[in-house]
């Protein structure tokens, strides 16, 4: 489906991976659910390009729902693949993920990036990080198009919230992420779950973040 000018999520899988249209490249934001694979080449298909256009895969975070299909869209496209430190240590197999299992499907990442790093993708991709959901979690924002990838940091599943407590490694990282977010004045966000909005999503952040108390220092 088609979100923004550039930015296409695949329907119909869990996590909601994103493609990001460039002139002669593609970018993909997380890789959904094991086998997701299928349905984001059909999506690259139908966009009228080949699955080795995708040439970036950017990571927001190592669950089974974002890094499932990871290993194979890397293995089928030879793309280069972002996280920050953490969760590519997740992704490869040297840490556990946050429920304590290790990686199915371990992957390699082959770019580390941090917060504020400015991607030289699609005019300028910058990495926030927004650490909570799992400790190295980070979003990615689309400058041209002041779109947010935000990962499971922020949801919208029902209504705009932070990320879900039952599925969050640190709670008050958790809120401090939502007050950063609102910061940074985006406006649109694309989820990992829930539907994305475009246009006005600084308004709803900063409601959130006056629903939100930070945690006691
Ligand atoms: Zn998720």
């Amino acid at each position: 489906m088609k979100i923004t000018e550039t930015v296409h999520q695949v329907e119909g899988v869990t996590g909601a991976p994103a493609i990001i249209v460039g002139l002669d490249y593609l970018s993909l934001v997380d890789t959904g659910t094991p086998g997701a694979e299928a349905q984001i080449f059909a999506l690259v298909e139908s966009l009228g390009r080949k699955r080795q256009d995708i040439k970036h895969i950017l990571m927001t975070h190592s669950d089974g729902d974002h890094a499932g299909a990871l290993a194979e869209v890397a293995a089928a496209t030879g793309a280069r693949v972002y996280a920050g430190q953490h969760e590519a240590d997740v992704i490869g197999g040297k840490r556990p993920l946050r429920s304590g299992k290790m990686i199915a499907t371990p992957a390699q990442v082959d770019v580390i990036v941090k917060d504020d790093d400015v991607l030289p993708l699609h005019g300028g991709i910058r990495v926030v990080e927004t650490f909570g959901h799992t400790p190295g979690h980070i979003a990615f924002y689309l400058l041209s198009e002041k779109l947010l990838f935000t990962g499971d940091c922020l949801t919208n599943t029902q209504g705009l919230t932070g990320s879900l407590p039952q599925f969050t490694a640190d709670p008050a990282q958790a809120t401090a992420t939502v007050h950063k977010l609102a910061a940074l004045n985006p406006e649109s966000l694309a989820f990992g779950h829930g539907p994305a909005i475009i246009g006005g999503a600084d308004t709803h952040l900063r409601a959130l973040a006056k629903a939100t108390p930070r945690a006691p220092a």
